[in-house]
């Protein structure tokens, strides 16, 4: 039911205008809290570092003062409506651009090096090739070795030439990169981010321990080896689906 019209309840309309004003504003503030928090997952640096770049990207030289001159009343650029967005954007483009990972999801990019042609996919590993002649798997664990595939042993094949399969690595390296970046914004904090403890959180189970367990290989990891290398074991490259806080495998043999 609307509620009756006169001076009293245009009194309240107009308080329910301001006060709307008002929460919009704390509302951008705390949209610029996420969006460093999405920056600071991507680039995987410290919050308060991500929260400056933001202040810095609006002209204040650091969060501090931001919020300072926000308390008195500075607001950005009012005729820049699009501001958190833009800011948004600075999270880089060429890594949000992967989609929610999926096989077959991802991105497809081309280039050449020394004029042969070829195709860079992105999806939940790198695969970059050129067809008839060469293939590059890489999978977005640091810890991950690049498989390189020759589809002919022709010595034309530029494959054969350090140099060629040099490039043609750093491309695939930096794809990677990009990737683990785009899988970090996903993630809790903690997943890519020890505490002080050097405790870290798993991305997909949620819990936290400084000490986790492989499944796969029975060998134990610190929460920051962990962290660094996508949850994927250090030693024998196991996915996060085997990676557990405690080996319980062990005490399910009360023989043994
Ligand atoms: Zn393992």
């Amino acid at each position: 039911m609307h509620p009756p019209l006169g001076g009293l309840d245009w009194q309240w309309a107009h308080s329910r205008v301001r006060d709307l004003k008002e929460w919009t504003m704390t509302l951008q503030l705390q949209s610029l809290r996420t969006t460093a928090k999405r920056i600071a997952r991507a680039r995987r640096i410290p919050h308060h570092e991500a929260l400056n770049l933001i202040a810095q990207h609006l002209d204040q030289p650091h969060w501090y003062a931001l919020t300072a001159a926000w308390d008195k009343g500075w607001r950005p650029d009012p005729t820049d409506e699009d501001f958190l967005s833009t800011v948004a954007k600075t999270i880089n483009d060429h890594v949000m651009s992967i989609p929610t990972l999926g096989i077959g999801q991802g991105v497809q990019e081309n280039g050449s090096i020394d004029g042969h042609a070829y195709t860079l996919e992105i999806d939940f590993e790198v695969h970059m090739a050129q067809i008839g002649w060469w293939g590059i798997l890489l999978e977005h664990a640091p810890s991950e070795q690049p498989q390189i595939e020759l589809y002919n042993l022709s010595p034309a094949n530029p494959m054969l030439d350090p140099v060629f399969r040099s490039r043609a690595l750093t491309i695939c390296h930096s794809a990677a990169e990009r990737l683990r970046a785009r899988i970090a914004v996903d993630w809790p904090r903690r997943s890519t981010k020890p505490d002080a403890d050097g405790r870290a959180q798993h991305p997909l189970t949620k819990g936290v321990s400084n000490k986790w367990y492989c499944l796969h290989c029975d060998g134990a990891s610190t929460g920051a080896q962990m962290a660094s290398n996508m949850w994927h074991c250090p030693r024998c490259n196991a996915t996060p689906l085997d990676i557990f806080a405690a080996p319980f495998w062990k005490a399910a043999d009360p023989i043994g």
